[in-house]
């Protein structure tokens, strides 16, 4: 099978948050199962900094951006057996920043017409077309109603993953003549309007062979009002070719014996590297260093999806027990000032690390005993999946991926991988913490089982690739 990813962020090169992970880890595990995988990506000024010298020249195009003429570079490099591709164009992409940019609609545009143009440029023409979240959501459409005449084209299946549902891609219909070069027809038709704009997302659910989510209990959620951001009628109408598949993590990388950003390895056999790796920690966010006490950990980005309102309103309470918090994460500036009053207010407590660092991140899995995450929604969530496999146990909300992946402690037979409460309230993301605190305290051994019990779990991408060669499968 020949499946091409396109995507605004993939690991190694790109990554603000699970979708870089995701296009790090899948495409490469579709390669082991012998599947013949290429991604496209924007070429951002960070990548050419950090692996410019890798990149292999391509050549350039031009494509026609409405009625402008606009350069399209082409570089390549080849890692972990997957062939990635890179859009390089300057004014769109050297700036720093992967999203969040004025012009995010223009940028995404252009890249969305550079990427189809260049399959048959790099002689990469897929069965499977496989886009992910609004950045690509334009592309199922832009196949079949812009570029249906190439016919090297015309037996290319796609695949939409909604990895979020919150960032849709909504934008003044204009830029359908004055970016996209199409018509208004389908705007004006009603398929690609929603609430008056255009929605990237909506036309990717409407106009992709297959839409699937990035778990069972999101694919289910976001049909109804509270989950579906506006789009839960769509979905409940495109509901037959919709199905949700658990992410997994990359287990070679994420590996507690052989991380690299960590300065002690264990396994789940010996777990006297995960106590010197706390010590570590505490030493290096700040915090007193002490074995006994619980270290609560979180890793995010700070927003109200995350259910940061949450923990900020309940944080003085947690603090009045014997604990520490280490935070690190950037988002709302409203959390951020937050959490950074609460590292001033309680320095022998709590540890605000308002950054963004890879390095640190691991740190927290492997060094602390429990990790809270209650997310207000979570389509998959991996931050959860890597601290059960550092033997980390998380305190989360049932939502969504979560739901799927952390099975909830029975204290009758001993099983489950972590805690979690279904009310999405601060009473009970308290309870449930405070549930989590007496079994660290009172009972070691049976807490030893639940890390087993998270540490063994499969989260590999084997299982999830697999799915989707299923899912390719009946496309193709
Ligand atoms: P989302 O994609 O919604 O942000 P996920 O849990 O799916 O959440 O993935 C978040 C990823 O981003 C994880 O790999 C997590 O470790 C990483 N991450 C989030 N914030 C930071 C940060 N401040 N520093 C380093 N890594 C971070």
């Amino acid at each position: 099978m020949k499946v091409l990813f396109v995507a605004a962020e993939g690991a190694p090169f790109a990554k603000t948050g699970g979708l870089g992970d995701v296009i790090g880890a899948l495409p490469k595990s579709l390669v082991k199962d012998g599947n013949e995988v290429a991604v496209i990506l924007p070429y951002y000024n960070m990548i050419a900094a950090k692996f410019g010298d890798q990149m292999e020249d391509l050549g350039y195009f031009y494509t026609k951006l409405g009625w402008r003429w606009q350069y399209v570079g082409m570089k390549k490099t080849t890692h972990e057996g997957v062939d990635f591709y890179f859009v390089d164009n300057e004014q769109y992409f050297n700036r720093g920043a992967v999203y969040g940019e004025w012009d995010d609609g223009e940028r995404f545009a252009y890249f969305q017409l550079a990427a189809l143009e260049m399959m048959e440029k790099i002689d990469f023409v897929p069965d499977v077309l496989h886009v992910h979240d609004y950045h690509t959501g334009m592309i199922p459409f832009l196949l079949k109603e812009k570029y249906h005449w190439i016919k090297a084209y015309k037996d290319i299946k796609t695949v939409f993953t909604i990895h979020n549902i919150e960032f849709q891609g909504q934008f003044d219909s204009g830029m359908l003549g004055d970016l996209f070069g199409v018509g208004y027809e389908r705007y004006e038709d009603g398929t690609l309007r929603w609430n008056n704009c255009l929605n990237w997302m909506k036309a990717a659910v409407l106009y992709a062979d297959r839409v699937t989510t990035v778990s069972p209990s999101y694919a289910e959620e976001i049909k109804t009002p509270e989950f579906g951001k506006g789009l839960d009628q769509i979905m409940r109408m495109e509901s037959g070719k919709l199905s949700g598949i658990v992410n997994g993590i990359d287990t070679d990388l994420l590996d507690p014996e052989t991380d690299t950003h960590i300065p002690y390895h264990f396994s789940v056999k010996d777990l006297s590297g995960k106590a010197k790796d706390k010590a570590a920690l505490q030493e290096r966010v700040g915090l007193p260093v002490r074995k006994d006490v619980p270290l609560i950990g979180m890793v995010s980005r700070l927003t109200d999806q995350k259910g940061f309102d949450l923990v900020v309103n309940e944080l003085h309470n947690i603090l009045q027990h014997d604990v520490q918090v280490v935070l690190l994460g950037t988002g709302y500036g409203d959390y951020e000032h937050s959490f950074s009053w609460f590292g001033q207010a309680y320095p022998q407590k709590m540890s605000a690390n308002i950054t963004f660092n890879l390095e640190l991140a691991q740190q927290i899995y492997a060094g602390c005993d429990i990790f809270l995450m209650p997310s207000a929604f979570e389509p998959c969530g991996l931050s959860q999946m890597m601290s059960m496999r550092y033997g980390t146990l998380p305190v989360v909300s049932e939502v969504g991926g979560l739901r799927d992946t952390v099975e909830p402690y029975n204290a009758v037979t001993g099983e489950g991988t972590g805690f979690s409460f279904g009310n999405f309230s601060g009473y009970w993301m308290v309870q449930t913490l405070e549930k989590a605190l007496d079994l660290y305290e009172d009972d070691p051994k049976a807490w030893r089982k639940l890390q087993d019990n998270a540490m063994t779990r499969d989260f590999s991408w084997d299982t999830a690739s697999l799915a989707y060669v299923d899912l390719y499968k009946q496309l193709v």
